[in-house]
């Protein structure tokens, strides 16, 4: 079966991959920056950074010599053992992370800095209960899903004792609470969900209720993380600390990592919990450079400033099947009338780039490096394609 020819990139995909992505008709290559180049050799103005991954642009130079220089001196150490470049990695995240954060667990992925992150607060509370929003997004491995809102009905049942409330509904949380009650764990801008940024008096509020009654507060800053919303973090934009908070998605320039930060109140001990991968040197030295040029090249600041940039072309030109727009920095939210996969197809004929959130939802996150002009321009095509008739 091996050895069959095929005629294609694509054929060959279908024909071995394990089928459970939704595709696009599209061969990526290579990547600089905030451009992406296809089989073909046509470019793309990327607004999906990889799914907000690649928030210092693809193949970032620094990211690049940092996995150089690491890759031929060390790829692998076990968390068993001491390494230095974890070290410096660990420094520095705690570095730029709320000033109550103080300890950090590596893992590789989103969906594994929450399944520890779910694990510590039990250890911590001695709960079973957590309570999280309606169409929130936590990942797909069973315990990060058992806090999901969807994508769960066939794989139930999941751990028990999580429930879902409205987001951005303070009352209703409250009336959730129980005795059982451990840890509340929300994303301050939905992503998946549809981008829905969280009230500031809601959080601000959920951060008072778990003060007064003992309960911890997860934040999932997996999406948000890493300059995304205009600051380092969300939590700094909402001017709270969480007592956990789960990062991934940008933080390694695009190398697979997981981060779950926690503060001094957060209990752990040897042998809880643990990862082979976790750490790793080669995903810590593309972290190191990449918290560099973040800092460095005021990137979160740059995400404001032009989030700022579109909010005012869209205002002044917005199309007739927009119904909503939300934004905080560089994770915007349109939300159509209609369904958004034919907008999305026709995006991407005219080199744009851009991700789906939920059906109606056109969301945009590109690289926080874009160039304005390459902005600029994603946002006239934008508007553009928007304010076309489309025929189903
Ligand atoms: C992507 C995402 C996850 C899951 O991350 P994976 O790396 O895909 O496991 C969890 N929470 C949020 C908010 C996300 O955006």
């Amino acid at each position: 079966m091996s050895e069959q020819q095929f005629t294609d990139v694509i054929a060959k995909e279908q024909h071995f991959a394990f089928e459970v992505y939704p595709k696009r008709d599209l061969v990526i290559t290579k990547g600089s920056g905030a451009t992406l180049w296809d089989d073909k050799g046509n470019r793309y103005i990327d607004c999906t950074a990889g799914i907000g991954v690649a928030n210092v642009g693809h193949a970032n130079p620094s990211v690049v010599s940092a996995i150089q220089e690491q890759a031929e001196k060390l790829i692998t150490c076990p968390g068993i053992f001491y390494n230095d470049t974890r070290a410096d990695l660990m420094q520095k995240l705690i570095g730029i992370a709320p000033n109550n954060m103080q300890k950090a667990f590596l893992s590789n992925s989103g969906t594994e800095a929450m399944e520890a992150a779910i694990k510590f607060a039990r250890l911590t509370s001695g709960k079973n209960g957590f309570i999280s929003a309606m169409r929130g997004f936590h990942g797909r491995s069973m315990g990060a899903l058992s806090a999901t809102f969807k994508y769960r009905n066939e794989f139930e049942p999941l751990i028990p004792g999580h429930a879902f409330v409205p987001y951005n509904n303070l009352e209703k949380l409250a009336a959730a609470i129980t005795e059982d009650t451990g840890a509340i764990i929300l994303e301050l801008v939905q992503g998946e969900g549809g981008v829905r940024p969280a009230n500031k008096e809601y959080v601000r509020g959920v951060r008072k209720l778990c003060d007064e009654q003992g309960i911890l507060l997860i934040t999932d800053e997996i999406q948000t993380g890493f300059g995304r919303t205009g600051h380092m973090f969300a939590c700094q934009t909402y001017d709270i600390s969480p007592d956990i908070m789960t990062l991934a998605k940008g933080i390694a320039g695009g190398m697979p990592m997981g981060a779950t930060l926690c503060g001094e109140n957060i209990v752990s001990a040897a042998g809880k919990h643990g990862s082979t991968f976790g750490g790793n040197p080669l995903a810590c030295a593309a972290a190191i450079a990449t918290i560099d040029v973040l800092v460095d090249q005021q990137l979160p600041d740059r995400a404001a400033k032009l989030g700022q940039l579109f909010a005012e072309r869209f205002k002044h030109n917005t199309p007739g099947v927009v119904r909503d727009m939300r934004q905080l920095g560089l994770m915007i939210g349109i939300e159509l009338k209609t369904k958004s996969r034919p907008y999305l197809e026709l995006l991407m004929q005219r080199g744009v780039l851009a991700l789906p959130a939920g059906p109606t939802v056109i969301r945009l996150l590109p690289p926080l490096v874009i160039e304005e002009d390459q902005w600029l321009k994603a946002c006239d095509t934008l508007i553009e394609v928007l304010s076309e008739e489309i025929v189903a």
